[in-house]
């Protein structure tokens, strides 16, 4: 009987607690050439600390509890994170990462979206020896006379994957990601390209981790880059849509309903990765677009896009005939010829069948290839 009243109690008190835990639901973690993401699931208001000491990072939870079958999820290794450890003290909850490297820590949280319904706390860990190789790229790009020599004919294309870590991008019906299409055409557009002594591709991205746009802009700008190709999937409601389509900077933008949308999802983009729109709001980079002929640059893109869909259209169905024009902000920001490619759409079961299938992805990227040759033949004609 005596038991049993403690079975009582002990039942009241954790009902009672768990009215008001912290959940913490799940933990993703994403890990990228200079840093690695903590993604943790949590609630609104959940009190959490983050504290940095010599060779790890300390984040705990006021009142929380895991669930049982996300608990394995904390557990992580990679080339920063040598070990995670969890630690209890009442209702606290520590997790405890073990970092292999000198490292800063930053952290941010982000509301629910349409692919995420809980709140998230971001913790980047972050090689602290890559803000000073970056400052110091800045100021060697801003002194001429440190300027890269570029061996006479090699021309830079920075190739561009769409997406990426918490950013998924669109979704097919048959659960492919956006991200992962976008990576598996971006490597082998870069991997042909580069058969080309002529040219160099580079990427953006080379792995499942996010890439704020400033980075993806200080690529380019690091490359020296003549071209900036980013590559994504399309999606609508309608399972019918089909094709191709490519997508330039315009100050004005388009009226369309869908560009519209497009436009916002891509901007949106910043918001996954906590990062505002820096471009109004870094000097640098203001400085460089505005020595930029915009029409000139216009003109260019237009150019390059008509030759890639043209080529594209060869090897499938194309959905905008003609080079739309958008207002992305990744596209903002290279004071070169700059197009996002939306090379088919993933929300068509027969599009995603052929967006995930590694010949048709190779085919995708030939014909963007094929693309760019004619374009530079045809602006070397004119030189
Ligand atoms: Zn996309």
């Amino acid at each position: 009987m005596r038991n049993y009243l403690i079975l009582i109690i002990a039942l009241i008190a954790t009902s009672v607690f768990s009215d008001e835990n912290t959940s913490l639901y799940d933990f993703r973690y994403w890990t990228a050439p200079d840093n690695t993401r903590i993604v943790i699931d949590t609630e609104e208001d959940a009190l959490f600390n983050v504290s940095k000491q010599n060779d790890y990072v300390i984040i705990s939870f006021d009142d929380a509890e895991v669930f049982s079958e996300t608990f394995s999820n904390i557990f992580f290794n990679d080339e920063r994170v040598k070990k995670v450890e969890i630690k209890r003290d009442k209702e606290t909850i520590k997790l405890i990462y073990y970092i292999n490297r000198d490292f800063i820590v930053k952290q941010f949280t982000l509301p629910p979206n349409t692919k995420y319904k809980h709140y998230r706390l971001v913790v980047d860990i972050i090689d602290s020896d890559v803000n000073s190789s970056l400052k110091k790229t800045k100021i060697a790009e801003t002194t001429k006379t440190t300027k890269k020599v570029l061996p006479k004919y090699k021309k830079i294309i920075i190739v561009d994957a769409g997406h990426g870590g918490e950013d998924s991008g669109a979704i097919g019906k048959n659960k492919s990601k956006e991200k992962d299409v976008n990576l598996a055409i971006a490597r082998k557009l870069v991997t042909t390209i580069n058969k080309n002594s002529d040219l160099k591709a580079v990427l953006t991205r080379s792995g499942d981790y996010y890439i704020p746009l400033t980075k993806r802009i200080t690529i380019a700008q690091k490359e020296n880059a003549t071209m900036f190709i980013s590559i994504h999937a399309d999606s609508v409601e309608s399972i019918s849509a089909k094709g191709a389509s490519i997508y330039l900077l315009s100050e004005k933008g388009n009226n369309s309903k869908l560009a519209k949308q497009l436009e916002q999802s891509q901007n949106s983009v910043d918001q996954f990765g906590g990062v505002e729109n820096v471009i109004d709001k870094d000097k640098f980079l203001k400085n460089i677009l505005s020595d930029f002929s915009r029409k000139d640059r216009e003109i260019q893109s237009f150019e390059l896009a008509k030759k890639i869909l043209e080529q594209l259209g060869k090897i499938g169905p194309v959905h905008k005939k003609i080079p739309q024009k958008a207002n992305f902000v990744v596209l903002k920001s290279p004071a070169i010829p700059s197009i996002l490619v939306e090379t088919a759409f993933i929300s068509n079961p027969t599009q995603e069948k052929r967006l995930t299938n590694t010949k048709q992805q190779q085919k995708i990227a030939n014909a963007i290839y094929r693309g760019i040759i004619n374009y530079y033949s045809e602006i070397e004609k004119d030189l």
